[in-house]
């Protein structure tokens, strides 16, 4: 007996998501399509007739949040005849939990299912059966946005031991060539400055076209890049280091539209711990392939994901990563202690960091760290360089903020020849704390 009315037509929607670009490129995605069967959004999730969460399993506490909202949706639903459905990642991993404890949950979606929102939003009553493999969506455009996500592949096969994903994206499905030029095109001709190239192991891309050629991610950047018409900067993210290819270094050098900005996850720079977390890379590889990078482009800056705190990690494993992080010398990192997650080997893994010592480790990293940002970003502050103006800043109006092509955010001065989503020429003349400072050229 349900204690929850659903409602007699379905006109109006409302999307939260959560977690990584990946469920935020899927969302807008989704958007468009409810939006394409004639949806509209609502105003608040109380005035919807279907809420959709997207949910996050990463981290324990994303997964906390979305309990919280599922509980809102509870007293919501018993006001107001409503669907809900949860997706994503979370709906994957405790499938049987949703529907078993929250029965105000009307779908629980895993990644593979996405597309049955449309169905269950056109009113469809058929059974809804699980697809066995992860579908791309047609197109994954936000109308207006000049900066966007392109995913060309998802799942991973790598199994880090502290990372949920594998279990919960399944293994690596990479979307077809041709769709993905198709869409570059199409954000092309809607004036898109910027796109990222997305997937959770980005450069393990390996699609086999109809005439059996296998095409790796250096062939897909590629030609992504000859196609980006006016887009200004292509990017992509997240690559693996163990997967990022001699041949993929001299794409990125010879290719102008691909930003001279990369992101290269280390998590640490101990060989000891790396191999406990299946990183397939040690400290000696990663070196190698830093120089080889910065040798076929000086101009390539770096950011990187970096965690310390791992079980068993000794204060000189720690100062190894501090080594590497300054060998590395990046612009901006994702600094944080490892947090067990249920589900992942290392949660079982002996030798469990107390809370206090990994915050010391992560505030002593953070620390050094930005002494080097600065370092480098003033480096990166010279000369005249595109920047895409992003908004007006908040604290003075003369000037605009924008984000350059090494991800660099920038203030420079007012110009009345230049617009929000303007690809600026700026002058860089220096940094305030770790903001690059310029003025426009036009
Ligand atoms: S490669 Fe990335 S997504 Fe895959 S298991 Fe490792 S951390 Fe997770």
């Amino acid at each position: 007996m349900a204690r929850y009315k659903k409602p007699k037509q379905i006109e109006r929607y409302w999307f939260e998501t959560y977690g990584c670009q990946m469920n935020i490129a899927e969302s807008e995605a989704l958007e468009m399509q409810l939006r394409g069967i004639g949806l509209t959004e609502a105003e608040t999730c109380e005035e919807a007739d279907i809420a959709i969460i997207n949910t996050c399993s990463v981290r324990k506490s994303a997964e906390n949040r979305v309990w919280g909202r599922i509980g809102n949706y509870s007293r919501i639903k018993s006001e107001h005849p409503m669907i809900l459905v949860v997706m994503g990642c979370m709906a994957e991993r405790l499938k049987d939990t949703l529907i078993k404890d929250a029965p105000q949950i009307d779908y629980v979606f895993g990644t593979n299912d996405k597309l049955k929102i449309v169905d269950v939003a056109l009113g469809s009553h058929k059974k809804i059966e699980s697809e066995e493999t992860y579908n791309f969506l047609k197109n994954y455009y936000k109308e207006g946005d000049v900066s966007t996500f392109v995913p060309i592949m998802n799942g991973c096969n790598n199994f880090c031991t502290y990372c949920i994903v594998p279990y919960v994206r399944g293994r690596e499905v990479s979307r077809n060539l041709q769709e993905v030029i198709e869409e570059i095109k199409f954000l092309d001709s809607k004036g898109v400055k910027e796109i990222t190239l997305l997937g959770q192991n980005v450069n393990s891309y390996k699609y086999t076209d109809e005439a059996g050629n296998e095409i790796r991610f250096p062939q897909l950047l590629e030609k992504v890049a000859q196609n980006a018409g006016n887009i200004e900067w292509v990017r992509f993210e997240s690559p693996h280091p163990k997967d990022f290819s001699d041949e993929l270094i001299e794409v990125i050098k010879n290719e102008k539209k691909v930003a001279k900005h990369i992101h290269l996850p280390i998590q640490s720079g101990n060989d000891r711990i790396l191999k406990l977390m299946n990183r397939r890379y040690d400290s000696a590889s990663l070196k190698v392939l830093i120089d080889k990078i910065r040798a076929a482009d000086s101009n390539i800056t770096f950011s990187t994901d970096v965690m310390v705190g791992f079980p068993g990690e000794s204060e000189d494993e720690y100062e190894d990563t501090q080594i590497m992080m300054n060998y590395l010398r990046c612009t901006e990192a994702f600094m944080y202690y490892w947090n067990p997650r249920e589900g992942t080997p290392a949660t079982k893994m002996d030798g469990q960091i107390s809370h206090e010592v990994k915050l010391r480790r992560l505030q002593a990293i953070i620390e050094r760290q930005h002494e080097i940002f600065a370092v480098e970003k003033t480096i990166l502050a010279k000369g005249v360089h595109k920047v895409l103006v992003t908004k007006v800043s908040r604290d003075d109006k003369e000037q605009y903020l924008g984000r350059g092509e090494h991800n660099e955010r920038v203030a420079f001065s007012h110009n009345d020849n230049i617009s929000i989503d303007d690809i600026a020429e700026v002058e860089y003349l220096g940094i305030n704390g770790n903001t690059v400072v310029g003025r426009a050229i036009k």
